[in-house]
C-alpha cells in the first residue's frame, strides 16, 4: 500500500481520460473563437474578500465550503470556489471597462475548490470552463450566452439535455418577492432542515436551493420569483425567451431555479440532463450578475456568465458513449539491435520527431521479436529496424505493420538509404 493517497474528494486525472479532456477543451476553444470570447487566466487563489463579498454572506460556499488559509504574511487567502469573482476582479483591476463593451472572456480547466461532502460527481477539487461577458445589459447577450453553452454540448454530441431558465428579478422587485417567500416559509419553520432555518433568516432565496429530500415539497409549492417581476425585469425576461425561441433552443422555464450565489439578477439558467434531478447532475449554470462589480468596489457594470463542470462533461462523454478521438499512436516504432544501432536509432528518432512525425524507440536490449511485439502493440504504422547489416550499409529497414499476416516479407519490407528516409516516409504516410 502506498503511504499517501490523493486527499479525500480530489482525483487524479490519468492519461486514459486525457483525450476526453482534450476534446472538451478544444470544443470550448472552438466555440469561444466562433462567438468572439478571449481567454483569461486568473490566479487560483485570491484575497478572501473577493469571494466573501463577491459570492456573498449566507451562501453555502462562503459559510461552509471555502478553503481559506493565512499565508506566511498573515494575509487571508482563499482557493477559488468559483470562477466569476476573480474574472470581475481582473476586469476592474486592469480597467477593461475602458475597452469596447461588452468584454467577452472565457476560462478553461480552472481548478475549483469547495469543501463539500464528496459523492459521485461532487468533488472538493473539480475543474470548470466558463464564459463571462461584462459591460452590457442587453438581453440579447443573455440569449447568446445560453446559446453558446448549448452549442458546446451540441458540438460534443450530447443528447437528452435541456436548458432550464428563470428570472429572479433585481433590486427593484426582488425584495417584495423575498418578503412573500419569508411569509410562506415562516409557518413551516419548525419543519425545515437546520440549514434552511438559517437560510430563512440570512438568505431566504437560497431556501429554494436546498438539497434535502424533506424540503422538496415545500420548495415545489413556494411562491415563484417570475410572478413578482417588475416591468423592466419582465420585459428583459420576455426578450430572452423570444430570442431563444427564435433560435429554436430547447429550454424549459423552471420557476424554482435560483442560483446559489448572491450576485445574480434577472436571468438564471442551468444545463442539465433531461431525466435526472438537476441538483446532482447539472452540467453548467450561470446567470446575469449586474450587482457584482459594485460589490467588488467597481462602478456598476452589468455582466452575465456561466461556469460548467469539466468532470461532468467528461463523464457525460463516457455515459453517452460519445465519440472521443483515440490517443494518437506513434507513426513509427524504431527497433534497434546492438549498441551501434542504438546510437543510429536515437538520432533517427530525433530526426523523425523534428520533422513532425510521432516516433517511439525501443529501450533496453531486447530481442527483435520482443521489440516487434512492442511495435505492434504501440499501434505504429511502420517499424524502422536497425541491425548490424543496416548500419554497415547505411540503411534503415522499414516494415509495414499495417500489412496483413499473409503478405510476404519482400512485399512489406523495404531497405531505404538513411539519407533518404524522411522523403521516403513522407511519400507513404
Ligand atoms: P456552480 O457554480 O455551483 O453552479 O457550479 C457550476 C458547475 O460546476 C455545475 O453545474 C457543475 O457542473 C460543476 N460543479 C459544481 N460543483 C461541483 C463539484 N463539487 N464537483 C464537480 N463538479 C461540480
Amino acid at each position: 500500500m502506498p503511504v499517501y493517497k490523493a486527499v479525500q474528494g480530489t482525483r487524479d486525472i490519468l492519461p486514459e481520460s486525457e483525450m476526453a479532456w482534450r476534446l472538451v477543451e478544444s470544443t470550448v476553444v472552438g466555440v469561444a473563437d466562433r462567438y468572439g470570447y478571449r481567454r483569461v487566466e486568473t490566479p487560483i487563489f485570491e484575497e478572501t474578500g473577493v469571494f466573501a463579498r463577491g459570492v456573498g454572506a449566507g451562501t453555502d460556499i462562503v459559510e461552509k465550503e471555502m478553503y481559506t488559509f493565512k499565508d506566511r504574511g498573515e494575509t487571508s487567502l482563499t482557493l477559488e470556489p468559483e470562477g466569476t469573482a476573480g474574472v470581475v476582479r481582473a476586469y476592474l483591476e486592469h480597467g477593461l471597462f475602458t475597452q469596447a463593451q461588452p468584454v467577452k472572456l472565457f476560462y478553461l480547466r480552472i481548478p475549483i475548490f469547495r469543501y463539500e461532502r464528496p459523492q459521485k460527481g461532487r468533488y472538493r477539487e473539480h475543474h470548470q470552463f466558463g464564459f463571462e461577458a461584462l459591460g452590457e445589459a442587453d438581453p440579447a447577450l443573455d440569449a447568446e450566452m445560453i446559446a453558446l453553452l448549448w452549442e458546446i454540448y451540441q458540438d460534443l454530441g450530447a443528447r437528452d439535455i435541456v436548458i432550464q431558465l428563470n428570472s429572479i428579478g433585481d433590486a427593484n422587485c426582488r425584495p417584495a418577492y423575498i418578503e412573500r417567500l419569508v411569509e410562506y416559509y415562516t409557518p413551516l419553520k419548525d419543519d425545515l432542515c437546520d440549514d434552511c432555518k438559517v437560510r430563512l433568516v440570512k438568505n431566504p432565496l437560497r431556501l429554494l436551493d436546498c438539497k434535502e429530500e424533506r424540503d422538496q415539497p415545500k420548495i415545489a409549492a413556494a411562491p415563484k420569483s417570475a410572478d413578482f417581476l417588475c416591468g423592466p425585469c419582465a420585459e428583459h425576461f420576455g426578450v430572452v425567451r423570444t430570442l431563444l425561441d427564435a433560435m429554436a433552443l430547447p429550454y424549459a422555464i423552471n420557476p424554482l431555479l435560483v442560483r446559489g450565489l448572491d450576485y445574480y439578477t434577472r436571468t438564471v439558467f442551468e444545463l442539465a440532463p433531461e431525466r435526472e434531478g438537476r441538483r446532482q447532475s447539472a452540467l453548467g449554470g450561470g446567470g446575469r450578475y449586474d450587482g457584482l462589480a459594485e460589490l467588488l468596489g467597481g462602478r456598476p457594470t452589468p455582466g452575465i456568465g456561466f461556469g460548467a463542470g469539466m468532470e461532468r462533461a467528461v463523464e457525460l462523454l463516457k455515459e453517452q458513449q460519445l465519440a472521443v478521438p483515440p490517443t494518437p499512436a506513434p507513426q513509427v516504432y524504431i527497433a534497434v539491435l546492438g549498441a551501434g544501432a542504438h546510437v543510429e536509432g536515437t538520432v533517427l528518432a530525433r530526426d523523425l520527431r523534428s520533422a513532425g512525425w510521432r516516433a517511439q524507440i525501443a529501450f533496453g536490449a531486447r530481442s527483435l521479436k520482443a521489440q516487434m511485439k512492442a511495435a505492434n502493440n504501440s499501434g505504429a504504422r511502420w517499424a524502422a529496424i536497425i541491425g548490424d547489416g543496416e548500419l554497415e550499409r547505411g540503411e534503415i529497414l522499414w516494415r509495414d505493420l499495417a500489412a496483413g499476416a499473409d503478405v510476404p516479407d519482400d512485399a512489406r519490407q523495404f531497405s531505404v538509404p538513411r539519407a533518404g528516409v524522411l522523403e521516403w516516409l513522407r511519400e507513404r504516410m
